[in-house]
């Protein structure tokens, strides 16, 4: 079978970095035990259980704030998403050793967030609900940003015309989504200040399957149901590309009743999915014989 392997895909500079910060936790004799990641470090299962290998608990709960109650005592680690200032606050307060893997794209919005509001700007957010990043970003500045992830959510918002209005954005968006966003909020607010911080990574992988899975028959996307650049890709292969394609956390979801028919198929990956993962696909999909 003819394969298309997407490139730029897989691992981004972030996660290669929280993941070598975490490994190396790991063999430091010197650091406090129990070590402990607050929050998955990047979504995806498999990387997890590595880590979990090596002696460090992963936490999970439904926000920072909660996953660190969880801890007594050692060392905790913040991951690639970023952790608003009350979590590492409280941390410190109760005295836990800190380490902080935040991916440097995302301190940038953090930063950035900060500097607006001391100039005045409210903030509208694009985000995902639920997800760690926002989380991490709107702790920087409660009371003077809002998260909106849809149209509506824009037209659910009552600021005056008057109010200085800034617009900062979660990085692993589907910049297309983006935009229509954007467009949507500077016809509410035409004076809005636009700050587009989708990471150069989430951008690049996006836009190479927009290009390069034309013509294909199916895209095969590795990465994990949680990680929302994984899902994104999904979405640009279909809406951009005009390609369908199946998420698989690894080769054992891969269903060759897919494939009936198919003579290309696009192979991408999450920027959280490890690269054996995706190979393991390629390997078999360039093997097979429908
Ligand atoms: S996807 Fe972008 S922001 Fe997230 S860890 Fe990777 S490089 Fe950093």
């Amino acid at each position: 079978m003819e394969v298309i392997k997407i490139s730029p895909r897989g691992y981004c500079y972030g996660v290669v970095d929280a993941l070598q910060i975490v490994r190396q936790a790991a063999k430091n004799a010197d650091l406090p035990r129990p070590i402990h990641v607050i929050g998955q470090i990047i979504h995806n299962r498999h990387a997890i259980e590595e880590l979990t290998r090596m002696g460090v608990i992963t936490l999970d709960g439904p926000d920072r704030v909660s996953i660190l109650e969880q801890v007594k005592e050692g060392t905790v680690i913040f991951t690639a998403h970023g952790v608003s200032p009350s979590v590492k606050r409280r941390a410190q307060e109760r005295g836990l050793h800190c380490i902080d893997a935040s991916c440097p794209d995302v301190t940038v919005t953090h930063d950035l967030v900060r500097a607006l509001v001391a100039q005045g700007y409210y903030i509208l957010y694009i985000g995902k609900k639920g997800h760690p990043e926002p989380e991490g970003v709107m702790g920087e500045v409660p009371g003077h940003i809002s998260l909106v992830e849809t149209e509506a959510d824009v037209d659910a918002l009552s600021l005056t015309q008057q109010q200085k209005i800034a617009v900062s954005t979660q990085t692993t968006l589907s910049k297309w989504d983006t935009q229509r966003i954007v467009q949507h909020i500077k016809e509410h607010y035409p004076s809005a200040e636009i700050h587009i911080d989708i990471c150069p990574a989430t951008q690049s992988r996006q836009e190479a399957i927009a290009s390069q899975a034309k013509g294909a028959d199916l895209t095969i996307v590795v990465g994990d149901p949680h990680s929302n650049n994984t899902n994104r890709l999904v979405q640009v292969s279909e809406e951009l590309a005009g390609v369908p394609a199946m998420r698989i956390e690894d080769l054992s979801q891969l269903k060759t009743e897919w494939l009936k028919g198919k003579k290309r198929v696009a192979v991408t990956a999450g920027a959280s999915t490890p690269s054996q993962l995706t190979r393991a696909v390629i390997r078999f999909l360039e093997q097979y014989q429908p």
